[in-house]
């Protein structure tokens, strides 16, 4: 079978894969986007809450964004908490991850649904598999591995980001509309937290935690513990509308480039691991992907790449870092919850 070639190859077509196409490609590059799903952004794997000014920088229009959110609460089991300001908007994740993806499409980014980055030959071509059981193989000048949490282009680098946390999430009604998001902390949610996020009339309200033995379905019976609290102090109402759920990764690799393959977003552990908040980082570092990866063809100097892992590490590293730290502290001293959580929180700061 003969190679289709291209410059760039990217796999995944989330936040950071679409980012990287839109970079790249408004750089003159041949861009390939192979996305396993059928459609971009469904299943929503995210509670939906990005920062304000993010939403500025972007240059996409507002038509995902639900509400705003002024706030963020952080409530102890005991009733007490703080408050810190924390802009937001909470917002149609699906429709945000197509948005970008149209746009690397306009671009003149190819996209490529149903399609799994199945295996790499050691000659550094990728074996790409429709959905259809067709398979194809691609010859890409430079691979952006923009997979996820459970990256196979990391495995390829003899990377993983194995450090990952379950979260699972219902989608419920609000009694009445609320305009800041509420963070539940408690001994027995292990190195993680509950969240209720407003959508309009609705709520995200999730669980994720450290669970060693079946992560997934060790939390939910918690998860449904917690609804019920929800329930009683009469902020929701009703039974779940619908759930997700998915891994969040809880450390950062130290490097996110090997040989002609570049590591972005959830594939690289760009997501904070106290918070797991990761779709800005995953549009920066998408983009900064896009165009060292861009950079490295036009000027004909693989070396180029190692520039990506010093921008993103200059501009991220310290708070990934800095918060992986609070996440071993959290992990080891969870037994002293009272004492350690206010440290480790961001709320408290
Ligand atoms: C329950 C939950 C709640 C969250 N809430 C928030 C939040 O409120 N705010 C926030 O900022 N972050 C949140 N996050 C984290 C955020 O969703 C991720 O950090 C973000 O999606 C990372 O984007 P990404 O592009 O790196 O990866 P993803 O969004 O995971 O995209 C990866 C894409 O790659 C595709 N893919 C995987 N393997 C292959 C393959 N072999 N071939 C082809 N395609 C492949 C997948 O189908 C997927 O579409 C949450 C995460 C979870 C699980």
């Amino acid at each position: 079978m003969k190679p289709v070639t291209c410059d760039i190859l990217i796999i995944g077509a989330g936040p950071a894969g679409s980012s990287a196409a839109i970079t790249a490609a408004k750089m003159g590059m041949d861009v390939l986007v192979v996305e396993q799903r059928p459609e971009i952004g469904v299943p929503v794997q995210c509670a939906e809450y990005i920062p304000a000014p993010f939403v500025g920088q972007l240059n996409m229009g507002t038509g995902f964004v639900v509400q705003k959110v002024s706030k963020m609460r952080t409530i102890l089991p005991d009733g007490s908490g703080t408050e810190m300001a924390a802009p937001g908007f909470m917002i149609h994740r699906d429709r945000f991850d197509q948005a970008l993806a149209e746009k690397a499409i306009d671009l003149g980014a190819g996209f490529l649904l149903s399609t799994k980055a199945a295996k790499r030959t050691e000659k550094g071509q990728v074996i790409i598999k429709k959905a259809s059981g067709e398979t194809r193989i691609i010859g890409p000048r430079i691979i952006i591995g923009a997979d996820g949490p459970r990256s196979r282009t990391a495995s390829w680098c003899a990377v993983s980001t194995r450090d990952l946390l379950p979260a699972i999430q219902y989608s419920l009604r609000l009694r009445a509309p609320m305009d800041h998001t509420e963070i539940y902390l408690s001994p027995e949610f292990y190195g993680g937290y509950g969240w209720l996020f407003p959508k309009g009339e609705t709520a995200n309200v999730g669980l994720g935690m450290k669970h060693r033995n079946a992560p997934l379905k060790g939390i939910r019976p918690l998860l449904l513990e917690f609804v019920e609290q929800l329930r009683k102090t009469d902020k929701i109402e009703g039974q779940p509308l619908g759930s997700t759920g998915g891994m969040i990764p809880a450390a950062p690799l130290e490097k996110a480039v090997y040989g002609n393959i570049l590591l972005a977003g959830d594939a690289a552990g760009h997501t904070h691991p106290v918070t797991g908040a990761g779709v800005f980082t995953a549009v920066s570092c998408g983009r900064m992907a896009g165009r060292w990866a861009a950079e490295a063809i036009k000027k004909k100097n693989l070396g180029l790449l190692s520039k990506y892992d010093h921008e993103w590490r200059d501009l991220f590293g310290r708070t990934l870092d800095r918060a992986r730290e609070k996440r071993r502290i959290m992990e080891r001293e969870w037994t002293r919850f009272d004492q350690i959580i206010k440290s480790c929180w961001i709320g408290f700061r």
